[in-house]
């Protein structure tokens, strides 16, 4: 006869650990099947989460640093990842799981399989942490990384100093994201992985990114993509095939601008030549308890609670600011004060048709039945006369704002050669296609009448 001994000790947390695991998975998978504005709504916290939080509606904010256990064997079983639990705020935290899991199910909207996430401390260090397990030094000691040229200039920072100069890692950048072969005639077999913005930051350049991720799986390496810009209201990379999305949740995803904040959101099973089985089986889970917790670019829970509450509204912003970004493209497009307009929306834009293809809102239909495409509300666009003149235009403007930000409620406008782009200088500008009487323009939710009115009287 055998006795069955009912759990004890530790084991009593490893199973109740499992439960929690199930009851999260469940729970997930409802919310799956929800549309995305509900989703970006309500996320993970349903009615059931809000009774066991004294019933507030909102998600709760905990900035408590660390949970306390119940006794040694809580402890154990959570310090030893066996069971689902915070522990310490630079490894996890309720308020951030609230919003990691809500990023999860936006970016992983439509996508067959399952997806997770990471927040962490800014754009930056998502990007960080998204890259920089790929460019370990096993292996290969020639080792390099094939990069869209058109990026944000931290991002040209990170790779070209941080990685390029300071750790020996080549940097091949491609610097017409259109052209597949040039893609395709970087990589080699000491490549560890692909890097694209989507749409870049300031240039608004776009590529395919369906046909980059199947030279990248070609080379058993993974695309990673970042799409800050477009945010998943207007555009799923995991969807077209992407391994790994980094955000910098500082931007379109929080219009309000009170938090600095990234995400690294990956679908499971990624491709990789290098890592551990934990990093290919679920790439986002693994950053947030190894080397996330060894680097510790932990993100706020005060942060994470203001991104979730701007989170919330997320699709109909992103559809109303782009349709006012498109008629500001337009108006700049015939001003005899501009040289070029920027913006994938515009039918005679370079990147038109490949965006179309790859950018639409999220649920939505047109008479036909078409989804609507929305290009998100970013634009740049060039200054007739020069860099001098660019500047004076600049200087004249009355509502819209002067900083190095985007992804705003308010209009903002910077030129990028002397400020997100100075540092990298004169021949990293060209890489990336950076001219000096460059100006980029964040379209806010003001009227769009009073935002031409003051790009007018500046022009
Ligand atoms: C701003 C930005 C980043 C960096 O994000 P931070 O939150 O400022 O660290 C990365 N990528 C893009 C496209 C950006 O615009």
């Amino acid at each position: 006869m055998t006795v069955v001994k009912s759990p004890s000790g530790i084991d009593v947390y490893i199973a109740r650990g499992q439960q929690m695991v199930a009851d999260a998975e469940a729970r997930r998978e409802t919310m799956r099947n929800k549309k995305f504005a509900t989703i970006a709504v309500h996320g993970l916290y349903g009615l059931q989460e809000a009774l066991v939080n004294q019933g507030s509606i909102n998600e709760p904010l905990y900035l408590s640093s660390a949970q306390h256990f119940e006794n040694s064997d809580h402890m154990e079983a959570a310090l030893a990842y066996q069971m689902p639990s915070w522990t310490y705020s630079r490894i996890a935290n309720p308020t951030l799981h609230y919003l990691e899991e809500t990023l999860a199910l936006l970016e992983g909207y439509g996508f067959a399989g399952q997806a997770s996430c990471c927040v962490t401390s800014s754009g930056m260090s998502a990007i960080f942490l998204a890259t920089n397990p790929f460019v370990g030094t096993q292996g290969s000691q020639r080792l390099n990384i094939v990069v869209s040229s058109r990026c944000y200039g931290g991002t040209f920072m990170l790779f070209s100093e941080r990685y390029e100069k300071e750790r020996g890692i080549e940097v091949r950048w491609v610097t017409d994201p259109h052209d597949l072969a040039e893609w395709q005639g970087l990589i080699d077999e000491d490549t560890r992985f692909l890097f694209g913005e989507m749409p870049s930051n300031p240039g608004l350049s776009v590529f395919d990114i369906e046909q980059v991720a199947r030279l990248a799986h070609q080379a058993g390496v993974p695309l990673i993509v970042d799409s800050t810009v477009a945010t998943p209201a207007l555009l799923r990379p995991l969807c077209l095939g992407a391994d790994i999305v980094v955000h910098s949740v500082s931007k379109s995803m929080n219009t309000g601008g009170l938090a600095i904040a990234g995400a690294v959101i990956s679908r499971h099973q990624i491709v990789s030549k290098v890592g551990s089985d934990e990093l290919r089986e679920n790439f986002a889970l693994y950053l947030k308890l190894l080397p996330g917790r060894d680097f510790g670019p932990a993100l706020s829970p005060f942060s994470a609670l203001m991104v979730l509450k701007d989170l919330h509204t997320l699709r109909s912003k992103l559809d109303f600011l782009s349709q006012s970004c498109l008629q500001v493209a337009q108006f700049l497009a015939q001003h005899s004060g501009v040289t070029a307009v920027l913006y994938p929306g515009l039918p005679q834009d370079s990147g038109h048709k490949l965006a179309a293809r790859q950018m639409q809102l999220v649920d939505s239909a047109d008479k036909s039945g078409q989804p609507e495409q929305r290009y998100g509300h970013l634009l740049s666009f060039r200054v007739k006369g020069g860099a001098q003149h660019a500047r004076q235009f600049f200087d004249r403007l009355q509502l819209i704002m002067r900083a190095t930000d985007l992804g705003r409620i308010k209009s903002i406008a910077t030129i990028p050669a002397i400020s997100t782009h100075q540092q990298q200088g004169e021949a990293g500008r060209k890489l990336a296609d950076i001219p000096a009487d460059l100006v980029r323009l964040n379209v806010g939710g003001e009227d769009p009448l009073d935002i031409m009115q003051d790009l007018e009287q500046a022009l």
